[in-house]
């Protein structure tokens, strides 16, 4: 044993728990574990408020372990959860801890799963149910004492599932356990409805409270950047060439942000993926899985559809849009930096929302320090950069497979071997700028400047910066306009006449209705009318330039 686990070692749980803890690589326990797990092993209620990633799976999981009878086969522990894919994150949890020991089961229920099999495994003796109240209720309807024998009760979430309204469903399941079983009840917020559960249906529950939201918060590299709406995905793709990222999630506010910012994410070659409250269940589980083992790199999630989201590969984490409160930037963030690693977080905020920033650093009784966008120097170093990395392993045995071949081309084509090197690079690089004046030609809608978040605005005379600002800043759109965006831009051949006449022609409008065109390197954009927007971007919705998918979307403004 090493002397890192005396920790866990000290907390009495069963030795077959205790290996498979050490076995999973935990050192120390967090320190809601620390603490109810004593609580939970000597029989107690428990009330335990702790923020997410702080650990609260194995603060129960473990001592509910420790306490069942593996001999018996009957459901003894149940546990609650908001969601089916939390329901599954904690019975996988339960599994890993109960490895070594023979006899547990657990089930897992849910909506969306047939039932039979589910109730087949509860009698069939599995000890821990792992359950959604929801589908638990529906189990009920058929089968009144599935929960006869339930001593243990845990709650996990409550705050989530009263959320999702399964008040009544709770109150279903408590009439169907015996009075004489244990609750532990965990949520990251205790509201009055809370307490009020708690006070009917817990006996004389002892507190755990984890102030970690500084504890959450310092593992984790905070920064803020001021940027105009409508310049947030410009200033993420510049982000992302110079932050060093493993895996990275974006909070936006809508389901049409989701989608808006993966597919230009996408448009740009990163493996990216939306994830909002209407993509299917299993869908939804893909995409994790996905992030988990790197066939995605980033997650463009709204808040509801990423709760629970536990993917350590996370290094980063961007909230693009504001969160809607300090409590739900300190869950975003908590994405990032689990179980103590290091994590990075950037907030984008828009001029309008200097004061919700305040009010974050606040709550969180930490600064939050402003950076600027990464200039195009910073972007052509990274750039070099990455490509240096992936070169220089090569370097060392290439000579000997292809320096003959690289001889030969050489001859053949009559070029010395720099003409040649610097033709396999234009080629490997696949048209990326890699000079500082191709950036900026790629990046004109990404000012150097963005608005100062901590001072008031000057008169426009009185800026220093006033010529750079105008010759960078988009053109204000028309009244009744709409700046729409394509991925499409001078390196797919695009130049303003063919969006032009593929619009007018595919669209039926008239020339006028058309304003300004911007074609940029990788994307352009088009000013288009507001009136009747939807209808002509569906009429598009096929429309190929150039023989490539026009996929024109409205750009986001504020
Ligand atoms: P919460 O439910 O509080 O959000 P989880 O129980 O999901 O937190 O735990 C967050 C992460 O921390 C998980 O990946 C879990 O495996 C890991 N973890 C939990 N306890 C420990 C520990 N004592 N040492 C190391 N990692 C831990
Ligand atoms: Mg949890």
């Amino acid at each position: 044993m090493t002397q890192e686990s005396g920790g866990f070692a000290a907390l009495n749980l069963h030795p077959t728990i205790l290996a498979a803890v050490i076995a999973t690589g935990y050192e120390e326990p967090s320190a809601i574990q620390q603490q109810s797990i004593p609580i939970i092993l000597a029989g107690h209620d428990m009330i335990g408020q702790a923020q997410t990633g702080t650990g609260k799976t194995a603060a129960f999981a473990l001592p509910i372990l420790s306490l069942i009878d593996p001999t018996k086969r009957e459901p003894q522990a149940l546990i609650l959860a908001p969601t089916r894919e939390l329901a599954l994150q904690v019975a996988t949890a339960f599994e890993t801890y109960a490895k070594q020991m023979p006899g547990v089961t657990v089930v897992a229920v849910y909506g969306g799963a047939p039932m039979g099999p589910q109730l087949k495994a509860i009698r069939n003796g599995a000890q821990i149910v792992v359950a959604t109240p929801g589908r638990l209720c529906d189990h009920l309807r058929r089968d009144e004492k599935v929960l006869a024998t339930v001593n243990h009760l845990v709650l996990d979430e409550a705050d989530e599932m009263l959320k999702l309204g399964f008040m009544d469903d709770l109150e279903v399941i408590f009439k169907a356990m015996p009075e004489t079983r244990q609750t532990v009840l965990f949520s990251a917020t205790l509201p009055q409805s809370i307490r009020a559960i708690a006070e009917r249906h817990l006996k004389d529950p002892k507190h755990v409270k984890i102030q970690s939201k500084t504890q959450t918060v310092t593992a984790i590299e905070q920064a803020h950047l001021l940027v105009h709406a409508d310049q947030k995905t410009s200033a993420v793709l510049s982000l992302l060439e110079v932050e060093d990222f493993d895996a990275l999630i974006m909070f936006v506010r809508t389901k049409q942000a989701t989608l808006d910012l993966a597919s230009a994410l996408e448009a740009k070659g990163y493996k990216a993926a939306a994830l909002n409250g209407d993509i299917a269940q299993n869908q939804r589980e893909r995409v994790i899985d996905s992030l988990k083992d790197g066939r995605l790199d980033i997650v463009v999630a709204t808040d509801v559809a990423a709760r629970g989201l536990d993917v350590p590969r996370i290094t980063h984490v961007f909230n693009v849009d504001m969160p809607y409160d300090p409590e739900a930037y300190v869950h975003r963030i908590g994405r990032t930096g689990r179980a103590g690693r290091e994590g990075r977080a950037l907030l984008l905020v828009t001029p309008r929302e200097r004061r919700m920033l305040q009010v974050i650093e606040r709550m969180t009784g930490q600064k939050i320090a402003e950076v600027r966008l990464p200039d195009s120097q910073a972007v052509l170093d990274a750039r070099i950069k990455k490509l240096t990395n992936s070169l220089s392993p090569l370097v060392a045995d290439a000579e000997a497979s292809h320096g003959e071949l690289l001889d030969r081309l050489t001859a053949d084509i009559g070029c010395t071997p720099r003409a040649l090197a610097a033709a396999l690079l234009r080629k490997a690089t696949n048209g990326q700028a890699l000079t500082l004046s191709a950036i900026e030609k790629e990046r004109p809608l990404v000012p150097n400047n963005a608005p100062r978040g901590d001072r008031p605005e000057r008169p426009a005379g009185d800026r220093p910066d006033r010529g750079d600002r105008e010759r960078r800043a988009p053109v204000p759109l028309a009244e009744g306009r709409a700046r729409c965006r394509t991925a499409l831009g001078a390196r797919d051949g695009i130049a303003a006449k063919n969006l032009l006449g593929a619009i007018l022609n595919e669209g039926g409008l008239a020339r006028e209705a058309i304003g300004r065109i911007q074609v940029r390197d990788s994307f352009s954009l088009v000013e288009l009318p507001e009136d009747g927007l939807e209808r002509l971007l569906a009429k598009l919705k096929d429309t190929r330039v150039a023989g490539k998918q026009l996929k024109l979307r409205r750009y986001r403004e504020d």
